[in-house]
């Protein structure tokens, strides 16, 4: 059996330093990250070689781990959320290019998703234009939010129109949150802030913040507007296929949609493990969603799990379930 991953990253060096002095500039002068954030940083984050690596080193990755191919896209530190429109265009393009550019030299091992310029957002659905008729990417990701908007907010309709229009995924990632959301929800005298930060992050929040990220957008009728848009979810659709009967039942009576949330949910989004490589999750997947909606992932490098066929392979659901999973669902909503 074939398998494709399609949450998977790698980072440009020249561009994340170009991002890294774009947001210590705008911090007048310092990083925007705090202690904690750099503390818990270390702690977490791949080292630089394997993060920059889109060759040899992967490719031994992928080879023992039984991988055939991954879906690429920009880790954190990407131009996404470059506040100047002409250097947000302008680093995105590059980093497309760039990427673009990887693929070709291992184009059956690799495929890629654009990064996307949001400060303009028409710019940025030409972008995507390009990144896919050009290029020859497959989607794009949307990382956390943009300066204290979530995706769902009108300016932002250009962006998810082309996606319709060009029959592309738009990947919702998860990010750094909202200083202040982390400072109410997650920070505490009882542990240290470190701890914090990470719980406001990876080890929580901000997987909250994606799956909510997700719900805005089916509860601001972005599926009534483009009914074959489609989003990719990580982290097993961060959290919200568990509560797609409680938001139907609550907060769905009191939206104007043409449908139910969970059938918006269930037609359009697909969900991934990034990694969280745990059968009752995938059981539960299959069982509310079905394995149509569900694509392998591994979130390489943050995760480097030689487990990412065995996973799959020992897990005890159909063959038929296992490709949907592991490379068909990938390949018909990707063209590959
Ligand atoms: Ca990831």
């Amino acid at each position: 059996m074939k398998i494709i991953t399609i949450e998977e990253h790698f980072m440009l060096k020249n561009i994340s330093q170009r991002v890294t002095a774009f947001n210590i500039k705008q911090n007048g002068g310092m990083p925007p990250a705090n202690a904690a954030q750099k503390d818990l940083m270390a702690l977490v984050l791949p080292t630089m070689d394997d993060i920059e690596d889109v060759g040899e080193r992967r490719i031994t990755f992928m080879d023992e781990s039984g991988i055939d191919m991954q879906i690429l896209s920009h880790a954190a530190g990407s131009p996404q959320n470059i506040t100047d429109k002409k250097l947000a265009i302008e680093l995105c393009q590059e980093a497309n290019n760039e990427l673009a550019g990887l693929i070709k030299l291992h184009p059956t091992r690799f495929a890629g998703f654009a990064v996307l310029p949001v400060a303009d957002p028409e710019a940025a659905a030409e972008e995507l234009h390009r990144a896919i008729n050009e290029l020859g990417l497959k989607g794009a990701i949307l990382t956390g939010t943009f300066n204290g908007s979530f995706f769902d907010e009108e300016e932002f309709l250009p962006i998810f129109n082309k996606a319709q229009f060009l029959n592309v995924p738009l990947y919702l990632h998860p990010a750094i949150i909202q200083k202040e959301i982390a400072q109410y929800y997650y920070h505490s005298n009882n542990w240290s802030p470190v701890a914090s930060a990470m719980f406001a992050a990876a080890g929580y929040g901000w997987h909250i913040d994606s799956g909510i990220s997700v719900i805005r957008l089916i509860a601001s009728g972005i599926f009534d507007k483009l009914p074959n848009l489609k989003l990719i979810s990580g982290h097993w659709g961060e959290l919200v296929p568990f509560f797609l009967n409680r938001l139907d039942e609550q907060l769905g009576i009191t939206l104007k949609l043409n449908r139910k949330i969970s059938d918006y949910y269930k037609s359009n989004v697909y969900v991934t493990p990034s990694g969280l490589f745990s059968e009752s999750q995938l059981q539960f997947a299959i069982s509310e969603l079905g394995a149509t909606q569900i694509i392998h992932s591994g979130d390489y490098p943050y995760l480097i799990d030689y487990n990412t066929r065995q996973f799959l392979e020992n897990a005890t659901i159909s063959t038929d379930d296992k490709e949907r999973i592991g490379y068909k669902n990938a390949e018909k909503l990707l063209r590959l």
